[in-house]
């Protein structure tokens, strides 16, 4: 069974997101925990996971502002487009992606999509895409910040970290047993960062996909200042990949760094391999780039006997099935 969501008004999304389903799973990777996972891929069909989090705030402050155009910009195979894509689709805004590099004679089957949901591709070069978060991007590529709501790639913004944060108030309340631990993959750590003001309890553990060096904990801090708490980041475990944040208020939250395989969209073959067996023991469907890699990261640290014997974990399953089609 899946959701389906109807308006971007946040309010209903939440109502939809209390439904979304929890799944006890029991493997041979994660001995003697108590593992479950959220099942936000089921979310809706095609506005799947943490970027629809992130985008109903996005689309509800568009409206606000009286704004039907919205511009964001990722990659090929990016599931922020592909999501943002089918969003104006289905609520009627105007939606542009601008896409990284030179367009290719194909597009991908995520450009497909987007395409024929409506979007309007532009495409630019690498070194123009690289300056992305300079002011002056936007008027390289002829935006009109008046006309317009430009979300950043990710959806990594205020208005995204508010959705992560409804994320974290929605657990607090549809969670069927209380955890002591709610993990997440982090790509911005947009999602990550709201959870943790959102959260009531346990600790919250982020897996950083990418080799993102200190960038997702320095966005975490200014994120906390922004919705105006106190966050002190700390490097523990002799600098090697454990970072821990302390937030007024709620759950730690830790920061894992090591278990990004290599980088950003890396596949080795042990990843390739823990993701085909974990999903024919399980059945639960992984994506390439974020999920597989965050149950990978679980299923070493309890392996390493860095969770208690007997927690109780959520594993937050974010979506991004459809870059599947991205690695045949
Ligand atoms: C984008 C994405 C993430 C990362 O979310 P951030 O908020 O950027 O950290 C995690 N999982 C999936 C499936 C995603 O598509």
């Amino acid at each position: 069974m899946s959701g389906y969501i109807g308006c971007v008004e946040v309010d209903a999304f939440a109502m939809l997101a209390l439904k979304v389903p929890y799944q006890r799973v029991a493997s041979v990777f994660f001995p003697g925990i108590d593992l479950w996972v959220r099942r936000d891929d089921l979310l809706d069909p095609l506005i799947s996971g943490n970027k629809a989090y992130k985008l109903i705030p996005n689309l509800a402050e568009a409206g606000r502002r009286g704004l039907n155009h919205v511009v964001t910009c990722g990659g090929a195979w990016s599931n922020h487009i592909h999501a943002t894509a089918a969003a104006g689709a289905r609520f009627g805004v105007n939606v542009v992606g601008i896409i990284r590099g030179e367009r290719s004679d194909s597009l991908s089957a995520t450009l497909e999509d987007a395409r024929r949901f409506g979007m309007d591709l532009c495409f630019v070069s690498r070194d123009q895409y690289r300056r992305r978060k300079l002011p002056c991007f936007l008027d390289e590529v002829g935006i009109d910040v008046n006309k317009t709501l430009f979300v950043p790639e990710g959806g990594a913004n205020i208005w995204g970290v508010h959705g992560g944060r409804l994320l974290g108030r929605v657990v607090n309340q549809s969670s069927p047993v209380k955890f002591d631990q709610v993990w997440t993959a982090c790509g911005t750590g947009t999602t990550f960062s709201g959870l943790a003001a959102g959260l009531q309890e346990g600790l919250l553990v982020g897996v950083e996909v990418l080799k993102a060096g200190t960038s997702i904990s320095t966005d975490f801090s200014r994120w906390q200042c922004q919705m105006g708490r106190a966050a002190d980041a700390a490097v523990r475990g002799g600098g090697r990949e454990l970072r821990n944040f302390e937030c007024s208020g709620v759950a730690r939250s830790t920061l894992l760094n090591g278990f990004h395989c290599g980088g950003y969209a890396k596949r080795p073959e042990y990843l390739q391999k823990f993701q085909s067996d974990m999903e024919k023991e399980t059945g639960l469907p992984l994506d390439p780039i974020y999920t597989s890699k965050l149950f990978l990261a679980l299923s070493q640290c309890v392996m390493k006997g860095w969770v208690p014997r007997g927690s109780k974990v959520l594993v937050l399953h974010s979506g991004g099935l459809q870059g599947r089609r991205g690695y045949p």
